[in-house]
């Protein structure tokens, strides 16, 4: 069956790290949302069976609960929807509990949270909008309001992070209502804030990643959290349906602006 990954082309404000395609453009939330539906309605009578749908980013979290919907009902009226898994990444600083409550209602089933770290020294490093206590407060708010499937996003390899800092982050994460962890590795990408010598000789070196991402795997699946793929972790029931499609070759179809099928 087919997935639909839906690029949402939004952040607040860049991380000086990351060079994924996004804008600070709060003015065209509207418009983007009316021209994924037309995108959608190109698909219609095609008899297409879709099992999951992606709000991948960009930050998919600065839409409000209704503009998902009329996305997530247009995909309803276009693909033959089965029982689909659908998720939306989230950034904690752009989440409350009426807009997830909205994108529960709306069908949304699971959500992906960028934490990055339980450290708010290393959330300021990466110049992320929110502290751990935000980030936590998002997460708790999400099961409340109904979320079975919470991932959350750490990441590996920043600058001051130590084996025990990274250990108590995952400890932390861990300790949350989340059935999902992705694990990333910081890496320079070029054009990004962070493309400078100071910065590349600050983050961590091979073979200290190496070490953090050896004791991730070790202490995620301690925990239950068994790895499916190289850097994504879930307990039983846990995995994303839509991250399989694309390690099992499967189709899917890509909507928005920095997205490919
Ligand atoms: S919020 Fe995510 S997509 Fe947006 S700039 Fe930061 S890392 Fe990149």
């Amino acid at each position: 069956m087919t997935g639909i990954y839906i690029h949402v082309p939004f952040c607040k404000r860049k991380c000086p790290y990351c060079d994924f395609y996004s804008v600070c453009r709060p003015d065209l939330y509207e418009d983007y949302t009316q021209a994924v539906c037309r995108n959608i309605e190109a698909f219609k009578g095609r008899d297409i069976k879709c099992d999951t749908i992606y709000f991948g980013g960009g930050t998919p979290s600065v839409l409000s609960a209704e503009q998902v919907d009329r996305i997530i009902d247009t995909a309803g009226k276009c693909f033959a929807l089965c029982q689909p898994e659908i998720t939306l990444e989230a950034n904690p600083s752009s989440v409350d509990r009426e807009k997830m409550s909205g994108w529960r209602k709306a069908g949304v089933t699971r959500l992906s949270f960028g934490v990055q770290s339980a450290n708010d020294r290393e959330l300021g490093f990466l110049g992320r909008l929110h502290d751990f206590s935000q980030a936590k407060s998002a997460v708790e708010t999400a099961a409340q309001v109904g979320f079975r499937h919470i991932s959350c996003d750490i990441m590996l390899g920043v600058k001051g992070q130590t084996l025990e800092s990274l250990w108590d982050s995952i400890e932390s994460l861990t300790a949350l209502p989340v059935d999902h962890i992705s694990a990333y590795m910081l890496k320079i990408e070029k054009g990004t804030a962070f493309d400078c010598d100071e910065m590349r000789n600050a983050v961590a070196d091979d073979d200290m990643l190496c070490d953090m991402y050896l004791q991730t795997v070790g202490q995620l699946a301690s925990k239950g959290f068994l790895q499916y793929e190289i850097s994504n972790f879930a307990k039983e029931g846990g995995k994303s349906r839509h991250n399989l499609k694309y390690w099992h070759g499967e189709e899917y179809i890509g909507i928005g602006p920095s997205a490919h099928s």
